[in-house]
């Protein structure tokens, strides 16, 4: 079972297997693993969604034959997981790589970002809705040519860095909605 977090991943917590504290309405304490647990007499792995797109790289993917990765995904919002010496980054909670906070040059990008806990936190800054709210258009709409694209390059790169410093992963994936842009992906190079 995977789903957007945060998310209870504590298999000895009484809240395992729940969705916490979440804006998005009606979500909230939400048990995800239970009713699955009674309705079907299978074992049962429960991660978020980008941990689980991570293990998908590591099965079959980009990641294959990697003990230390990070996959990031970039849409409507960002988030971050992968394996380190093997492992799920489990622990307090799970990683939440798009609340990292970057260098924001508010002279330069006087947008106050859209994260409704941190304002200009990496998700505040280049996340889809981050596009429509600073350029009034969604990203797919924005010609290859626009500033937006080095904007959007820089502040990525700027959180790759912070990832590479702390975690030492062997390999980054890049993937979501905003990166099926082709231009992009050198320019964070
Ligand atoms: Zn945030």
């Amino acid at each position: 079972v995977a789903s957007f977090g945060p998310l209870d991943l504590n298999p000895r917590s009484p809240t395992y297997g729940c969705i916490t504290s979440t804006p998005k309405p009606g979500w909230s304490d939400v048990d995800l693993v239970r009713p699955i647990r009674q309705a079907f007499n299978v074992p049962i792995g429960f991660d978020t969604d980008v941990n689980a797109a991570a293990l998908a790289e590591w099965r079959w993917g980009a990641a294959q034959g990697l003990q230390s990765f990070v996959y990031l995904t970039i849409g409507t919002g960002i988030g971050g997981g992968g394996l380190i010496n093997g492992q799920r980054m489990h622990g307090l909670i799970h990683p939440e790589m798009g609340h990292l906070r970057i260098p924001h040059d508010l002279a330069g990008d006087p947008f106050p970002g859209a994260c409704p806990f941190h304002g200009d936190c990496l998700e505040g800054l280049a996340s889809g809705p981050a596009f429509i709210a600073r350029w009034g258009q969604p990203a797919e709409t924005l010609p290859d040519d626009h500033p937006a694209w080095r904007l959007e390059a820089q502040y990525l790169s700027l959180a790759l860095v912070n990832i590479i410093c702390t975690l030492s992963p062997q390999r980054l994936i890049l993937g979501g909605g905003v990166m099926q842009r082709q231009r992009l992906f050198p320019l964070i190079q």
